[in-house]
């Protein structure tokens, strides 16, 4: 099950680096980042190592299937900004 990041997120880009396969966007220097309330996981490149747990000083990491009730559903929010993404400009 691939991790989300849900709604305590600060942005505070803690776990980007340590995830090895380069899935927790956006970046400060994204086009999409100005627009990003918080950062998101993509699902479909998520390894499910949870190394992006430890870093989060504010627990707003999650495996889709731990999430609070309350967030459950940060993971449609998640991958929905990656599809977004994909869609491109209207
Ligand atoms: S669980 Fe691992 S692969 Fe998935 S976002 Fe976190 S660090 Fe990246
Ligand atoms: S470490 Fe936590 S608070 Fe920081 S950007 Fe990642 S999810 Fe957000």
């Amino acid at each position: 099950m691939p991790y989300v990041i849900a709604a305590p997120c600060i942005a505070d880009f803690a776990c980007v680096d340590i995830c090895p396969v380069n899935c927790i966007a956006p970046r400060p220097n994204d086009d999409s980042f100005d627009d990003a309330e918080q950062l998101y996981i993509d699902p479909d490149v998520c390894i499910s190592c949870g190394a992006c747990v430890d870093v989060c000083p504010v627990l707003a990491i999650y495996e889709s299937r731990d999430l609070p009730e309350k967030w459950r559903h940060y993971a449609e929010i998640n991958r929905d900004y990656f599809w977004v993404l994909e869609q491109g400009p209207a």
